[in-house]
């Protein structure tokens, strides 16, 4: 179950601590585009470079690749994207608002599910031990009318984005009385469809101007660069190019903070094998990709796979990896085996051939794809919910980020107790020494207790406090953020400390 106030309260921290503001703020934002502030982009960054070592440095024949956003119009043509990457939308015609037909239906499916959960949980109660779920949800009239509405939506959504026949889709939210979440009026405009590519134009040579569009995906980058770095790389199959960067997507309702952006980053990653071992590399995928999270130290019982029922006709397997979020399950990542199709239509649009010549087998053929697809901001969102903590420590709140060592985006906290007697000075020459391993912050503003709570809201993993004493024995004392313990340290010792706990190395060495 989600929890809205939970949410708030992580979009608040994350524009107090300088994490995330909403993009042009002074003009009063821009819908579904944000800016990372100072704490955001180290933590981003970490993310990224977290997830693009993992995939190339620990794996030989995986290497990386950063393609332009902008591509050849023809590429979205035989990717699909320009007759298919379609959303439905439809309009309220009091409330002015603009929805997707197909979350309003979703929507309100997911409420029928959950007068269908009451039901359950009543009669549970009723029948005690006795009673049999299953044959309850097969057999009570109201919980199946409830289920044959359901599955009805279902059929009627497929079958109407199928086949175009869009009036089914609005018959069948008025025939649901679904009513604007604003105006509360069933005042619907007829359902369209919405193409989420933006385009733009550039300069052709021969002085005409070329329509152009911001990418939707990384993907399609790899793809058209697949024979290049084959290639150049002499690379053998089975292989995989990763790359991380901006896509767009004229989201029609974008929402839930950074979850769902116009503008965003994806990391992605495109595993070319053998035909016929595509099921045992997607098995693969699947298993290492959840590892991945699990060792940044995302609890497992928050993450689950929802498997696609319904594939998209290019591909012969597809899973999403979920997280737990304040509002509920949601995709964080995609791993789809994505079969020949997208290199096949690239040499029919193309016309050049992209083969791999397979000299074991001696024959030619277009590899099969297995990707991994994450969206970088719904993992920085992910963290930051995951990490969100409020403690009572001695009638004291708290808020602290329990964010993965590694990747915190300030490591260490140098902190002179107080602003005179040379304690400032020495807290400058550690923080000189420490500077070229670490991103160490140094302030002496403010008492030492609400300078740590500063570094607790941000994730600061290690405090370290320089008093008087300091100045005679060389020892500070360092203050761990999640349990809150104290020790005297020589300072002499601390890089290694700090390096034993932050080290990006250590969290690979144990993926
Ligand atoms: P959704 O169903 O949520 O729209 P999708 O299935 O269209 O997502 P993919 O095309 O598979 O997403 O993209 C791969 C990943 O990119 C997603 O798992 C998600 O993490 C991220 N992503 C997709 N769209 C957005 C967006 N508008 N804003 C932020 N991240 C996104």
């Amino acid at each position: 179950m989600g929890d809205q106030q939970q949410f708030e309260k992580i979009i608040s921290h994350a524009k107090e601590y300088g994490f995330v503001f909403p993009s042009s703020d002074i003009y009063g934002g821009l819908a579904a585009v944000y800016d990372y502030g100072q704490n955001g982009v180290e933590l981003r960054n970490n993310l990224r470079r977290f997830w693009y070592l993992s995939m190339t440095r620990l794996h030989q024949n995986i290497v990386g690749l950063d393609s332009a956003i902008f591509m050849h119009p023809k590429v979205w043509k035989a990717s699909g994207h320009v007759d298919g990457f379609n959303d439905p939308m439809i309009d309220n015609k009091d409330s002015k608002k603009r929805y997707r037909a197909d979350v309003l239906i979703e929507e309100h499916q997911e409420k029928l599910r959950q007068k269908i959960q009451k039901e359950v949980v009543k009669a549970a109660k009723r029948f005690g031990d006795s009673f049999d779920e299953q044959q309850y949800r097969d057999t009570n009239p109201r919980v199946k009318g409830y289920q044959d509405r359901i599955d009805h939506m279902d059929q009627v959504l497929k079958d109407g984005l199928e086949t175009g026949e869009l009036h089914k889709i609005k018959e069948l939210i008025e025939a649901e009385e679904i009513a604007c979440p604003i105006s509360g009026s069933k005042n619907w405009t007829e359902v369209r469809q919405f193409n989420l590519m933006y385009s733009t134009q550039m300069n052709a040579t021969d002085g005409q101007d070329a329509n152009l569009y911001l990418r939707p995906e990384t993907a399609q980058g790899i793809f058209v660069n697949y024979l290049n770095v084959q290639k150049t790389g002499r690379m053998k199959l089975p292989f995989g190019i990763a790359q991380t960067g901006k896509a767009f997507r004229n989201e029609i309702v974008a929402r839930q903070f950074i979850m769902r952006m116009k503008e965003f980053e994806q990391m992605e990653m495109q595993f070319f094998c053998k035909p016929g071992t595509e099921k045992e590399w997607y098995e693969h995928w699947k298993a290492w990709r959840m590892k991945w999270h699990e060792t940044l130290g995302t609890q497992s019982e928050k993450l689950r796979y929802h498997d696609h029922v319904k594939l998209a006709h290019y591909a012969n397997a597809a899973v999403d990896i979920e997280y737990d979020f304040p509002f509920g399950f949601k995709e964080v990542e995609g791993i789809h085996s994505r079969t020949d199709f997208d290199l096949k239509q690239h040499e029919e649009f193309s016309g050049k051939k992209l083969r791999y010549f397979d000299a074991e087998s001696n024959e030619s053929y277009v590899p099969y794809v297995v990707e991994t697809s994450i969206g970088l901001d719904r993992l920085f969102l992910m963290t930051l919910s995951e990490a969100y903590t409020e403690e009572n420590v001695n009638g004291d709140n708290r808020t602290v980020l329990k964010l993965h060592p590694a990747i915190a985006p300030i490591q260490c906290a140098i902190l002179p107790l107080v602003k005179k007697d040379g304690l400032p000075e020495l807290a400058e020459k550690i923080y000189q020494d420490l500077r070229f391993d670490f991103n160490v912050f140094i302030e002496d503003k403010d008492s030492i207790g609400k300078r740590y709570r500063r570094m607790d809201a941000l994730g600061t993993p290690f405090c370290v406090t320089v008093d008087h004493d300091s100045l005679t024995n060389g020892d500070v004392t360092l203050r761990y953020r999640d349990s809150m313990e104290q020790e005297r340290i020589s300072i002499e010792k601390l890089a290694e400390i700090i390096r034993n706990q932050t080290s990006m190395n250590n969290l690979l060495k144990s993926l």
